[in-house]
């Protein structure tokens, strides 16, 4: 399977994992927000795989410039620009040919990215608390002997998910939710969560796909 062909199914696995827990991150956004993100990520995916039938992407970046698009073009509200940032900041960091150490830059770009276009750290209850830790956790996979692109991809869904379980005792000082000040205590963030879940579906995708141009192990 080429590099392109591994994206894509990554990106078809995201799609499929936003669909599957429309409701649940939903029902997060139903508690701090107001009950659209689960819609707005299903939405914004299904246009990225309409938008992949049509462009044919010819390398990974340009696959993920297409999701970008897509998602900055159909997702209004903030998710829609954070996450096309990111696919956007990914893409430019992203070669032919994906190694390791390449998907952690990616992750690592997409992060930047988010970070500047929300103006969030880290610990103000938002995706940035899933994604930072999911990157940092990327790169030291990345460095160890034996790693693979999926390897780094499980280790960022891991941190991701720890990250997005701690976002439940914080409160909110960006998005909507800061409009709850304290009251946003209690709940996990819905961007955190859905950034885990993102997460997920591409270690998943790329667990099940071979490596390499030749489908080698
Ligand atoms: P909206 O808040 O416009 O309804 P969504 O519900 O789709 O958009 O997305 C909300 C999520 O966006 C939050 O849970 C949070 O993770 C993320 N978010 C909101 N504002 C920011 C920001 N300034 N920086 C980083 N992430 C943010
Ligand atoms: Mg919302």
């Amino acid at each position: 399977m080429s590099a392109t062909e591994s994206t894509l199914a990554v990106i078809k696995e995201m799609a499929a994992a936003m669909e599957e827990h429309r409701e649940h991150l939903t029902s997060l956004d139903a508690a701090i927000g107001d009950a659209d993100h689960g819609t707005n990520m299903n939405r914004g995916f299904k246009a990225a795989l309409e938008r992949l039938e049509e462009t044919e992407p010819a390398a990974p970046a340009e696959v993920l410039k297409a999701v970008s698009t897509a998602l900055i073009s159909k997702v209004g509200g903030s998710a829609g620009p954070l996450y096309g940032t990111a696919f956007l900041r990914a893409s430019t960091a992203l070669p032919e040919e994906v190694s390791p150490a390449a998907a952690a830059a990616a992750l690592e770009a997409a992060l930047s990215g988010v970070k500047q276009r929300g103006k969030a750290e880290a610990g103000e209850k938002t995706m940035v608390d899933a994604l930072e830790p999911a990157a940092t956790a990327a790169k030291e996979a990345a460095e160890e002997p034996g790693a693979t692109v999926g390897g780094v991809f499980r280790a960022a869904a891991e941190a991701a998910r720890e990250g997005a379980e701690a976002t439940v005792p914080l409160v909110a000082t960006k998005g909507r939710a800061s409009y709850l000040g304290e009251r946003s205590r209690g709940h996990q963030d819905p961007g955190a969560a859905s950034t885990h879940l993102l997460l997920d579906a591409a270690a998943r995708a790329l667990e099940q796909t071979p490596q390499g141009p030749k489908g080698g192990p």
